[in-house]
Order: structure tokens, then C-alpha cells, then sequence
């Protein structure tokens, strides 16, 4: 008999929750702090060290596989990252960040059909998903733009694993009292043995007349709607398995099943490097999936283009005050707006949201001189007329500042990613450029902060991002 302890559930930083085996919690817990410190600062190598050891203890450890994947393939080591991400696939199979972060490996690769193919099991999980909808699109048009040849998988890497349309209808069943325990044992069976499942070994008390808690029958009732995940349900499977409630008689050893693991896994690496090896034979061209890296090395490299620095320390008295005509008692403002070109290589295009701020504003009804103010803006392209310009910038304009305005009128900058989703530089999403334009143009328009966190004049902001996996 293997003894083992059940894995607690354990909130680290604001990270994850890490289930580890209770003798080394604390310090496994203090390990995984250290390392997710060092992996937000970007410095991967020092995290993944930490990792490492901490998954030498336990080595089936989902979050920490999970970090350990995202530094590497942040790092650029697209084969490690993908292998790590399919071990925790192999324990997980629908481990939505682990599916994701296969798409994007693949994608590194080149291995474009393969990456569709995990975005699309991504996106059918979490279909609201900004993150993995932009890189469905981005797999989309690329396979259209560079057709290849698929790289064969080895015989016998069988990366699918599905549970079949039968188990969820015999847990329904079987909640409902309508067929007998050992009809719902053998589903339990076939899902353990088939690797759909993970059960933990756990201690089998003998035998009981333990009757089987209603929980339990709940649980598989909600698991078959698809109400709760299947870790929940695994839960009240295991409970029941350690109670002596039901037995479930292992064909399969653990060991087997780990063999069986091993196997896969190898296999899987024997298909990355013939990927590999294609891709350099063919001379694929490669295109990274997350463009944000593109977009800040020529940002950099353009930097004079997209930051009025100079303009952004004098005063926004240098530039010329908007136009008004008073009609039916109401001010109509009239701005003139120079927008600047969008930095090359972004792929979401910002300039078309900006009329949604536009808008956002002209249907605000303001006050000025204590009589009614509507706006009224217009893109002019001859900067010496504008009342504001607006640039996009990724330079740390201060910590955690996402905008900055001139109060009346002067230059507006508006903030397209930071490095503080997962250490390296990651692009906003659309919705929160666009919040944050509106926001900006709303000070630019002479509007001070509120204390009302619903208003889009309110001093801060959560900025969501377009590709970043920890987002
Ligand atoms: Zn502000």
C-alpha cells in the first residue's frame, strides 16, 4: 500500500493556488514566492532554478509547471516551454493556460496547424477570451499567408484525450439514482485507466456501509451539466474511494499508468524535433504570435517618432485654444486633433477605437461658464492647428501610469503595454487603450479626476492584456 497525502490547496501571492504535498508545503510555498519574484522582473533563469527544485519534490505540480512553461517560452526556449506545457496537459487535459500555451509554442515553432489547433480547444473552453481570440486570429491569417507541410506525428502520441460522450450521461444517471454504483464504477474505471481522471492514490479503508453522501451525487449531477470542473468532481470521487464507499479495483498500477505517461512524453519530444528539423530543411519563415516584442524592439528603435517629449514639458499654453460657437445658449467646443501614426508592427489598431472616445465625449452633455458645453472633435493632419496630439507611447512614463494629459488642451500619450503582466513587455487589449484614450481625452477636454471608480475620469485603472498568457 502507497501512502500518500492529499495535496492542499494553497493561495501564493497573487498568483495561482498550488496544491503540494503537505510535508514540504512551507517550504515549497516560500520557494515558489521567491521564484515568481524573480520571474516578474523577467529574470527567467533564476525562476526556473527555483522551479526545478521545487519540482524535484513534486513533480506533477500544475502551477509551478505552469510558471516554469511561461519563462521558458518567454526566455525563447519554445521546445522546453512546449514540453512543459504538455505535461501539465497529460495530468490536465483541458488546463485552459497549458492549452493556450501550446498553441503559442507550436506557433513559435512554425508548427502552425498544430498551434490552431490548440488555440481552437482553447477558445471552445473560454470562448470570451480577448487573449486567446487574438491569437485564434493571428494563427488564422498566418496560415493563410505561409502554407507548409504539416510535420507527422509519431505513431502513438496520441495528444487527444477526450472524454467520451457516454460518462457524463452515467454520472447524471447514476446521481439520480437510476442505474446501480457499479455501472458508475466502471465509467470511473475506464476514465482512470484511459488517464481522463486523476485520482490521487489514496488509503482504501475496507469495506463500509458508508452510504454515499448526497454531495457527492450532486457533484457528479453538476460535473455532467458541466456546472463544476472535473477537479471538483475528482474530489468527491476520491473522497469516496478513501471512505471505502466504492471500490474501484485498479487494473492499471500506478506505475503502469506513469510507464504509459513516459511514453507519450518521450514520443512527444521525438515530434518536436522533427518539427524542428522541417522547419530549418524548408526554411519556414517564422512569425512570433505574440507580436509584442516586435512592437517594442522597433518602437525603441523609432523612439523620436512617437514621444513628443519636448512638448510634454512646455506648457500646454503653447498651444492654441480650441474654437467655440455659443448656439442655443450651449457652448459647442470645437477640437482639432493631430493623432501620430501608430508604432509599426501593432496589430491592433487603435486609431479607428479613437473615434469611439471621439464619440464618447460628444454625446456627454458638460458645463462651462455655467452654461451647457457640448464637444465637437476633428483629426486635422498639420500639427500647428491641433489643440491636442495624441502619441502612443510604451516608455515607462511613471509606475503604473497608463496616460498623460494636459488639463484644456496640449499633448496626450497614451500607453500600449507594460512589463507587468508577466515580466516582459505585453501589449494592452483594445478595450483598455481605448479606456484609456477616452480617459485622457477626457482631461485634454479640461476634465479633472473623480472619486467614482465607475467613471472613466476615475484616477486608476486595470489594464487587461492582448496576449499575455498570466493576463
Ligand atoms: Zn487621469
Amino acid at each position: 500500500m502507497i501512502h500518500a497525502f492529499l495535496g492542499a490547496i494553497l493561495l501564493f501571492s497573487s498568483f495561482i493556488s498550488v496544491p503540494v504535498f503537505a510535508q514540504t508545503t512551507s517550504d515549497a510555498q516560500t520557494m515558489f514566492k521567491q521564484a515568481n519574484e524573480h520571474f516578474v522582473k523577467g529574470e527567467y533563469n533564476e525562476a526556473i532554478v527555483i522551479y526545478d527544485d521545487i519540482l524535484e519534490v513534486t513533480p506533477n505540480n500544475l502551477s509551478t509547471l505552469k510558471m516554469k512553461a511561461i519563462a521558458l517560452s518567454n526566455s525563447g526556449y519554445h521546445e522546453k516551454s512546449l514540453k512543459e506545457f504538455f505535461k501539465i496537459l497529460q495530468s490536465k487535459p483541458d488546463d485552459i493556460t497549458a492549452l493556450t500555451g501550446m498553441g503559442i509554442g507550436f506557433g513559435n515553432l512554425g508548427e502552425y496547424q498544430e498551434a490552431k489547433y490548440y488555440f481552437e480547444k482553447a477558445v471552445k473552453k473560454k470562448s470570451d477570451s480577448v487573449v486567446i481570440n487574438n491569437y485564434k486570429e493571428f494563427i488564422d491569417k498566418v496560415i493563410a499567408k505561409y502554407p507548409y507541410i504539416t510535420t507527422e506525428k509519431p505513431v502513438g502520441l496520441k495528444i487527444e484525450i477526450v472524454i467520451p460522450d457516454w460518462i457524463k450521461p452515467t454520472a447524471k444517471w447514476w446521481a439520480e439514482g437510476q442505474i446501480k454504483d457499479s455501472e458508475f464504477v466502471s465509467a470511473l474505471l475506464f476514465m482512470i485507466e484511459n488517464k481522463i481522471i486523476q485520482i490521487p492514490i489514496v488509503e482504501t479503508k475496507s469495506e463500509t456501509d458508508d452510504k454515499i453522501p448526497d454531495w457527492i451525487r450532486n457533484n457528479a449531477d453538476w460535473w455532467a451539466d458541466g456546472s463544476i470542473d472535473d477537479n471538483s468532481f475528482v474530489q468527491g470521487i476520491q473522497y469516496m474511494i478513501e471512505k471505502g464507499i466504492i471500490i474501484v479495483d485498479i487494473k492499471k498500477s500506478q506505475e503502469e499508468i506513469q510507464k504509459e505517461k513516459d511514453d507519450e512524453f518521450y514520443l512527444f519530444g521525438k515530434y518536436l524535433r522533427s518539427i524542428s528539423k522541417n522547419v530549418a530543411d524548408e526554411k519556414r519563415y517564422i512569425e512570433n504570435p505574440n507580436p509584442s516584442q516586435e512592437v517594442i524592439k522597433k518602437f525603441l528603435r523609432d523612439y523620436i517618432k512617437w514621444n513628443f517629449e519636448e512638448e510634454v514639458k512646455t506648457a500646454s499654453s503653447n498651444f492654441p485654444d480650441p474654437t467655440y460657437q455659443i448656439i442655443n445658449q450651449t457652448y459647442v467646443i470645437h477640437y482639432k486633433v493631430f493623432v501620430n501614426e501608430q508604432p509599426t508592427g501593432l496589430p491592433l489598431d487603435h486609431v479607428s477605437t479613437l473615434q469611439n472616445s471621439f464619440l464618447f465625449w460628444e454625446n456627454q452633455e458638460l458645463s462651462t461658464n455655467g452654461q451647457k458645453a457640448i464637444m465637437e472633435f476633428e483629426i486635422t493632419d498639420q500639427k500647428h492647428e491641433a489643440n491636442v496630439w495624441v502619441t502612443w507611447v510604451v516608455r515607462d512614463i511613471g509606475q503604473g501610469v497608463l496616460g498623460h494629459a494636459h488639463l484644456g488642451k496640449g499633448v496626450v500619450e497614451i500607453t500600449l503595454g507594460d512589463y507587468n503582466c508577466d515580466g516582459i513587455f505585453q501589449l494592452y487589449d483594445i478595450k483598455t487603450v481605448e479606456k484609456i484614450m477616452t480617459h485622457e481625452l477626457g482631461h485634454s477636454i479640461g476634465l479633472e479626476h473623480t472619486s467614482d471608480p465607475n467613471n472613466i475620469m476615475y484616477t486608476s485603472l486595470k489594464p487587461s492584456y492582448a496576449y499575455c498568457l498570466l493576463g
